[in-house]
């Protein structure tokens, strides 16, 4: 084996990937076709739980620091949702995808991982012992395990013919990062009488401290075919057609058309290898859904696949990824589409759809609504099913964030390691049996005992006797 592992694509999921196998102790290659990484926005924004899990692992105030990112309470179907009712410690902040790519890849290599460029993986072989990969440049390598990370194109799903199954696009919007003036007090979503819509998001300064934003524009009669050329005017119309002269476009950066097509893999494992990201489910990026679900598939993944190649993890404990991911890129899929209904993201100006969007604008007033809403575009309503690890509350959520003396809990998880919380101080015996995997802590601490697993998730709670199954189903076989 040339490693064990080879991950292709460092974007968001491939680089968070590379740092959790890291953690695990487990040797990484990181492979991206790229000469250089790429210098787009892309997605505009972490989410609560992402945000929670780069604290989990000490990165939190490091990202944060690097620019000036805005807090955001986000939309749903372009309704703003209100701050008031957000329940999350962390809020939204409006971080691009290029501020956290620049981030990750600079925190790697400080941690001596470097990424491979200019490798562009062309065909992949996978055996009972491993994997073998080539490059275009005829160089090849072999692994135990291959992580798919290369993105909606996903050259590995097409080798593997894995089922993309899905919505082919049947409509475009524009998408541009722009300079404008007279932006300042627009809402996030702009509607005209005729349909045409505008979203505005901001993306922070750029190195000359001037405002960037993120600019999408669509309505009726919008749609063109993907390639075609995106000119300043078709801006200024978009523009001109919402606000009138209010707004006007100083400099044009970056513009792409996105498509509504909205697909998942059938299948999040094959063998050896696994799909994460992009290469695993697209759909149309409305709250950055699809960057903050990719780096979470990564935290979901990299702790159980350094268990399995550390030798410590039974080899099922890979297929929870699956088991875990798949119905969560699934939910994303369904509320991106319910969103693009809501919102007449394509411009239909159909009664139906326009009676629903506007019964829809009434409901999301109910505090209720507003708090649903906010839940699931932070991340934290996510709830695993974890079966044979009890029916306590808090079993498959994200673990509370909880003070322990000195420190917090979720500074614990820095380790990527699993955490057991034992305030009663009656867990020792149990626990000394997996403490190569497992710390135990917060004794005479004011919470109730829980298990917490190094991606942050609560896998046991509640009832002493199940504790012990639970260790072995997430730790593997006592010490
Ligand atoms: C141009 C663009 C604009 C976007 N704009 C938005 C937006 O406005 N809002 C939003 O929410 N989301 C947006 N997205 C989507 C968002 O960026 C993705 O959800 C996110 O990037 C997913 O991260 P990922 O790491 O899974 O995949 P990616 O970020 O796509 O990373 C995949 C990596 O794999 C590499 N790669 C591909 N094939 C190979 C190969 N054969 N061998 C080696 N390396 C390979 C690529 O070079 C790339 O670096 C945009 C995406 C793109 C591409």
């Amino acid at each position: 084996m040339d490693t064990e592992v080879l991950v292709v694509g460092a974007g968001p999921t491939g680089m968070t990937l590379a740092n959790e196998l890291r953690l695990a102790g487990v040797s990484t290659v990181v492979a991206d076709r790229l000469s250089r990484r790429s210098e787009l926005s892309k997605a505009g924004g972490v989410q609560s739980r992402t945000l929670e899990a780069f604290d989990q692992r000490g990165l939190m105030e490091s990202l944060l620091g690097t620019g000036n990112y805005p807090t955001s309470s986000g939309h749903f179907a372009g309704i703003p949702l209100s701050p008031e009712y957000s329940r999350h410690r962390l809020p939204w902040r409006s971080v691009p995808q290029v501020a956290i790519e620049g981030f990750l890849e600079q925190h790697l290599a400080t941690q001596g991982i470097h990424i491979r460029r200019d490798h562009e993986l062309t065909v992949l072989d996978q055996d009972e012992d491993g994997v073998s990969a080539t490059f275009a440049d005829s160089t090849s390598l072999r692994c135990r395990y291959l992580v798919a990370a290369d993105g909606a194109h996903s050259t590995v799903r097409s080798l593997l013919r894995a089922g993309f199954p899905g919505q082919a696009g049947t409509a475009t919007v524009l998408s541009a990062d722009v300079r404008l003036s007279g932006a300042d007090q627009v809402a996030s979503h702009t509607w005209n009488d005729d349909g045409d819509w505008v979203a505005l998001f901001p993306l922070g300064t750029d190195s000359q401290g001037r405002e960037m934003r993120r600019l999408v524009v669509g309505g009726p009669g919008r749609s063109v075919p993907r390639e075609t050329p995106i000119t300043e005017e078709e801006i200024r119309d978009g523009l001109r057609r919402v606000f009138g002269s209010r707004i006007e476009l100083l400099e044009l950066r970056y513009a792409r058309r996105l498509t509504n097509a909205a697909r998942q893999v059938e299948h999040y494992r094959h063998g050896r290898v696994l799909l994460a990201g992009d290469a695993a489910h697209i759909h149309l990026p409305l709250g950055a859904q699809g960057m903050n679900t990719g780096i979470q598939d990564a935290l979901n993944l990299g702790w159980k696949l350094g268990g399995v190649v550390r030798g410590w993890a039974p080899e099922d404990l890979l297929d929870t990824y699956h088991a875990e991911r798949h119905p969560v890129g699934a939910a994303v899929l369904r509320n991106v589409q319910a969103q693009s209904l809501l919102m007449d993201w394509v411009g239909t100006r159909a009664p139906e759809v326009l009676a629903a969007k506007e019964l829809f604008a009434t409901m999301t007033r109910l505090p209720e609504v507003q708090r649903h809403l906010g839940d699931l575009l932070s991340g934290m309503a996510i709830r695993y099913e974890m079966p044979g690890s009890g029916t306590h509350p808090l079993v498959g959520r994200s673990a509370p964030d909880l003070a322990l003396g000195p420190v917090r809990s979720h500074e614990l998880l820095r380790s990527g390691r699993g955490v057991l919380l034992d305030p009663a101080d009656r867990f020792a015996k149990v626990a000394d049996l997996w403490s190569d995997r497992v710390d135990r802590a917060g004794q005479g601490a004011d919470t109730e005992p829980m298990l917490i697993r190094p991606d942050g998730y609560v896998c046991w709670a509640g009832d002493p006797d199940d504790l012990e199954a639970a260790l072995g189903r997430w730790f593997g076989a006592p010490r």
